[in-house]
């Protein structure tokens, strides 16, 4: 039997070895799918394995289905790097296995919740007094903020949808921007408020909302009224005017939520923090720290301005919980989840590590590189940057021409140099290219652009 000191000295070795091998390997393998199964799978055999055996097992049968996403030159979907800070607090956070859903069993994850806290409120700029949650992503903070906007809007209606429901209660008009995340329109399917069931407000060429067809919007009926509104689009990495938003939801009474999952770190940067401008003038926010702030998943984050609210709406409620202190922090209030993982460990360590400064720094790093990307790609007569590049997401098309932009992905996919995905940016494909890991250097983002000069020549 493996001893618990060797173990962990194999699994550092693992995941150093893992790490150190990211310059050389290919970003996607494009593996085998059977032979993945067969290395994984088979019947679980009656007796269990040596714990080394085992590690060894899950390593090289997992290996070829690895995607190097940490390798600096993956650009898909949205996907953070990882601080080596984070990580290591990470791999603490499973020794410790806390569970920081009550301040009796975890003191300590309770006050990292809470200082960790402060200290997005701080960075991002956003009231002092609001409430913070940890969840898994920015999905669940994204039903966390909207559960809590259903509770206040409803109570101005005289009406408790925590105690009483939905069936019986005055009607809930939700407002959304044509260009928001897909993950709205799942939480309103949890919150019971239906994901066609909403009004979309016009968004603008770069899917910025269309404030003043929102206004219009609001001015028609003054049922109980929630408005989401986005800090970064996932294709063009644009930001809604929430200025004028947010003043127009403030005068109609109803209640802003922010989905930021990328874009709200622009806050952590004095030449960026523009794009967020009013933004505090929401109820609600929800981001990621997986994404921007490269801790490794899975870490969302609400935050939100009415903390009465958010626990009316969020918290757990029975006879035994009331054993937790409450003057201290349960971190089950503010998440839909009880039980969960220390998160706010993997978060602390980031910003320790980085500082102020540093987070600055981290998000005018990614954005550098996206101004690389679009002038480097500007330089071929073959490609077309479709928008305004203003964060972290460049868009582009080949030859104007949808199968041959298609085909330049797939190549560049399977060439290992570089991945990047496509998308469909107002009805034409497009490829998009996301830089959201510290490690992307400008010679990760020089030998891209080669890759997809190579293969969009090669898709003519
Ligand atoms: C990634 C993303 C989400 C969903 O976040 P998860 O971390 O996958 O839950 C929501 N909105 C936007 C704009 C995103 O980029």
């Amino acid at each position: 039997m493996t001893d618990l000191s060797d173990l962990l000295s194999q699994t550092r070795d693992l995941a150093l070895r893992y790490m150190e091998s990211l310059p050389q390997r290919r970003i996607a393998q494009q593996p085998d799918h059977h032979k993945l199964v067969a290395a994984l799978g088979g019947p679980l055999g009656d007796e269990g394995l040596d714990p080394g055996v085992v590690v060894q097992q899950l390593a090289d049968g997992a290996d070829p289905g690895l995607v190097a996403t940490t390798a600096g030159r993956f650009f898909g979907f949205v996907e953070g790097g990882v601080l080596p800070a984070a990580l290591a607090a990470d791999w603490l956070t499973a020794a410790w296995d806390q569970n920081p859903g009550f301040y009796t069993i975890s003191p300590a994850a309770a006050v990292v919740e809470e200082v960790v806290a402060g200290w997005i409120l701080d960075l991002l700029a956003l009231p002092p007094h609001a409430s913070v949650g940890f969840t898994t992503g920015a999905q669940m903070a994204i039903l966390a903020g909207l559960a809590a906007g259903r509770h206040h809007v409803l109570e101005q209606a005289g009406w408790d949808v925590d105690a009483d429901g939905l069936t019986g209660a005055p009607p809930v008009r939700v407002i959304v921007g044509e260009e928001r995340h897909a993950t709205i329109g799942r939480a309103l399917r949890f919150l019971g408020l239906g994901e066609r069931a909403v009004t979309v407000v016009p968004a603008d060429h770069q899917g910025r909302m269309d404030a003043a067809a929102l206004r219009a919007e609001l001015a028609r009926s003054d049922v109980p009224t929630i408005v989401a509104a986005q800090a970064g689009n996932v294709n063009t990495g644009s930001f809604d005017p929430f200025r004028e938003i947010g003043e127009a939801t403030r005068a109609h009474g109803a209640w802003l939520h922010v989905d930021g999952a990328f874009g709200l770190w622009a806050a952590a940067s004095p030449r960026y923090r523009h794009l967020v401008d009013g933004i505090e003038l929401a109820d609600s926010w929800a981001t990621d720290a997986h994404k921007t702030l490269n801790v490794p998943y899975d870490s969302g984050i609400v935050v939100c301005a009415r903390p009465a609210t958010h626990q009316a709406a969020l918290s757990l409620r029975a006879p035994y919980l009331t054993l937790a202190g409450h003057e201290t922090r349960n971190g089950s209030d503010w998440t839909p989840e009880s039980s969960r993982r220390a998160r706010a460990f993997a978060v602390w360590a980031a910003f320790r590590s980085l500082g102020r400064s540093g987070v600055a720094r981290l998000v005018e790093g990614l954005c550098d590189n996206a101004q690389r990307f679009a002038s480097g790609l500007a330089r071929s007569a073959d490609l077309e940057v479709l928008n305004d590049v203003v964060f972290t997401q460049v868009l582009f098309r080949v030859g104007d021409d949808d199968d041959r932009t298609r085909e330049t992905a797939r190549l560049i996919q399977q060439s290992g140099d570089a991945w990047l995905g496509e998308t469909l940016w107002r009805d034409t494909v497009a490829l998009r290219i996301s830089v959201s890991d510290h490690a992307t250097s400008g010679e990760d983002v020089d030998r891209t652009i080669a890759a997809i000069n190579d293969a969009s020549a090669a898709a003519a």
